[in-house]
């Protein structure tokens, strides 16, 4: 039996043989019962369902909320030959129903999906005409109430479960606590109860607590003691440009992340981080999920996340080559009181919910009994500077009015930019003063969309500039001109929030919270944000053993290599081994400082390490400014 996959596995993989629980997992889903497979990042889990699926007849439905992860797995199987498609909420219609038409007739093995999509109409339709082999859920934690990052449009693939009731499910996740595990397998109505785990230790990940006072020059003192790809997490998204500013003017290339930015900057800094043009990401915890980057060797914490679950999946993007990496965590006196303060801006009280309900409405001047189905643009900002609110839980007792039902907040949603001529198509072509750039950009604008003198046509300002061969911003600035001058309409992409009032604009004292939606969670994130209090402040417990014991792995081995297991001085060791580099170095007379061999250290602690050397009196310098032994006199 097996065989038949290892076959496979080596045919299109070129991998020898499976590693860890692989195989346990392709056994148990090839053979049609529902699976949970527990896996570590960069545990192999992709393997786990395309393998049994190229073993079958039929095709595989994988939904999964990363569209960079999508991108690139239907990428990486083409390139083998495999036959694969996906359907996320950047697509067209039409080639939303193309790429679904293809996965009925096509021949089509592998269809990522985004969960958001599973609910629609469409797809449920083409569904039924699909012959499913299996469904591969990922991330599938998102679906239980109880994990860190539930996603209400998990809840939609129990409905494709009713659709292709013979298709088996793989719920796969590299992060559940024993409750979740248990609310997986319940929400996704698994036949029998079916757990594959592999244990989430880290063997090669290094744990770090560490207390400072000064956060930034630690922070720096890390990154020049470990070498290599590094990520610097932090929850504010203006902080994550001001530690970017910090660490370059230190000499370190750095750049930053977060959700606010335009889609076209985070793409762009994230490869040129991912090829190494920089070499450290400071971010919000935005950046992150689906990103396969083998060789970071720190993942340091400004702030302590709110969950261990958070925090787990985040330093796990560390070291995932299997070498040697650190997870670094920084806290100074203060920072635990912050962290309790998050239980009452993430979870404001009730009463406060309903005067932000009532506010929203009047500032978006809904009429009592109004509203029903009604969208408006909002403005956070704006709106707690008229109604005097705090911007930290406004923003939180929105979510948590999206939650009852209420409204649907729908967050930074970026808006592709439109365009339509204000000129007739005569008008257009006798306009005199075109200059050449003008010219290029109406030519592809007429090829490429049509119906541009009647409507407003959603356009894309990179395939302009890709196909005039102008730079992106000389095709901005030339839409604008037009603009200026009355040749075109142009609505600029922006990226902005919505609102919509699901049900009728109600009385705020009709609100109620369910308990599953209010009392409920507020519970469980107190809870995690005493676990993560008590991961920074716990001096005996060994850093690994605490976080699997959280997963639910008890009876595991100390690590032997967090500061808990050998004490405070991980990098302080670089110190000493460049101090004894030094003292070899000088064993065989003097050395002048351009001929020093600092080639396994970082060059300026190197020589910071020197320096202090020469200040303690541990080398000298000699009548020709080159190092040397003191004399013993
Ligand atoms: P995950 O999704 O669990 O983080 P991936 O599926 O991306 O992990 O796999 C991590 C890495 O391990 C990938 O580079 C993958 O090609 C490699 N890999 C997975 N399974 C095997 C195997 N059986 N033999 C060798 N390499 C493997």
């Amino acid at each position: 039996m097996s065989n038949k996959y290892k076959d496979i596995l080596r045919r299109y993989w070129g991998y020898e043989d499976f590693r860890g629980i692989q195989k346990d997992i392709i056994e148990s889903i090839g053979s049609g019962h529902d699976t949970l497979g527990l896996m570590p990042t960069g545990g192999g889990k992709s393997i786990t369902f395309q393998v049994p699926a190229m073993a079958q007849e039929g095709i595989c439905i994988i939904i999964t909320p990363l569209i960079a992860l999508m991108k690139d797995q239907v990428h990486s199987l083409r390139r083998r030959g495999i036959k694969a498609t996906c359907v996320n909420s950047g697509m067209t219609r039409s080639e939303i129903v193309t790429a679904l038409e293809n996965c009925i007739l096509g021949g089509y093995k592998f269809l990522y999906i985004s969960p958001e999509r599973i609910g629609t109409q469409l797809f449920q339709t083409k569904l039924r005409h699909m012959h499913v082999n299996f469904i591969t859920v990922d991330e599938a934690h998102c679906i239980s109430q109880w994990g860190y990052d539930f996603r209400p449009s998990y809840l939609d693939i129990a409905e494709i479960r009713r659709i292709a009731p013979d298709a088996p499910v793989l719920a796969l996740t590299a992060s559940a606590t024993p409750e979740v595990v248990e609310d997986i397998q319940l929400q996704l109505n698994f036949r029998e109860t079916k757990v594959c785990r592999m244990s989430f230790e880290r063997k090669n990940l290094i744990y770090i607590v560490r207390p400072a006072d000064d956060k930034l020059r630690e922070m720096v003192h890390i990154l020049q003691s470990v070498q290599g790809s590094a990520i610097v997490y932090t929850r504010n998204r203006q902080q994550t440009q001001e530690l970017a500013e910090y660490l370059i003017n230190e000499g370190i290339t750095a750049t930053n992340y977060h959700a606010g930015l335009p889609q076209v900057k985070k793409d762009e800094r994230q490869q040129a981080w991912q090829r190494n043009q920089y070499r450290v990401m400071v971010a919000t915890n935005a950046f992150g999920m689906g990103i396969d980057k083998p060789d970071v060797r720190v993942v340091l914490h400004f702030e302590i996340p709110d969950s261990p679950e958070a925090y787990f999946q985040e330093a796990g993007r560390a070291g995932r080559d299997g070498e040697t990496a650190y997870a670094v965590l920084l806290y100074d006196s203060r920072d635990c009181t912050k962290l309790l303060r998050r239980v009452g801006e993430t979870y404001p009280e009730p009463d406060y919910i309903r005067k932000v309900y009532q506010d929203m409405c009047c500032y978006l001047e809904m009429a009592m009994g109004d509203g029903t189905n009604v969208t408006r643009e909002f403005d956070l900002q704006d709106f707690c500077r008229r109604f005097r609110h705090f911007p930290v839980q406004a923003h939180s007792a929105l979510l948590l009015l999206d939650k009852t039902g209420i409204i649907q907040f729908t967050e930074d949603e970026e808006i592709t930019s439109r365009l339509m001529f204000s000129i007739g198509r005569d008008e257009l072509y006798q306009l005199r003063e075109r200059t050449e750039v003008q010219e290029r950009i109406i030519h592809v604008l007429l090829r490429r969309y049509v119906g541009l003198f009647s409507e407003f046509a959603y356009i894309d300002e990179h395939v302009l500039a890709q196909e005039t061969g102008l730079d992106y911003g000389t095709v901005y600035m030339a839409l604008k001109e037009m603009a200026h001058s009355g040749i075109l309409h142009y609505i600029p992409r922006k990226r902005t929030n919505y609102i919509t009032f699901v049900t009728r604009r109600i009385e705020s004292d009709e609100i109620t919270l369910p308990r599953e939606v209010y009392v409920d969670r507020r519970k469980q994130y107190e809870r995690r944000i005493a676990s993560m209090i008590q991961y920074v402040t716990d001096k005996d417990k060994c850093h690994s053993q605490f976080l699997l014991a959280y997963f639910g792995e008890r009876d595991t081995d100390k690590c032997g290599r967090c500061d808990i297991c050998i004490g405070d001085n991980i990098l302080q060791k670089t110190e000493d081994e460049i101090r004894e580099a030094v003292l070899r170095q000088l064993q065989n007379g003097p050395v002048a400082a351009p001929d020093m061999d600092y080639t396994s250290f970082n060059r300026n602690q190197f020589a910071k390490v020197v320096h202090e050397m020469v200040r303690h009196e541990e080398i000298a310098l000699d009548q020709d400014q080159r190092f040397v032994l003191p004399s013993i006199s």
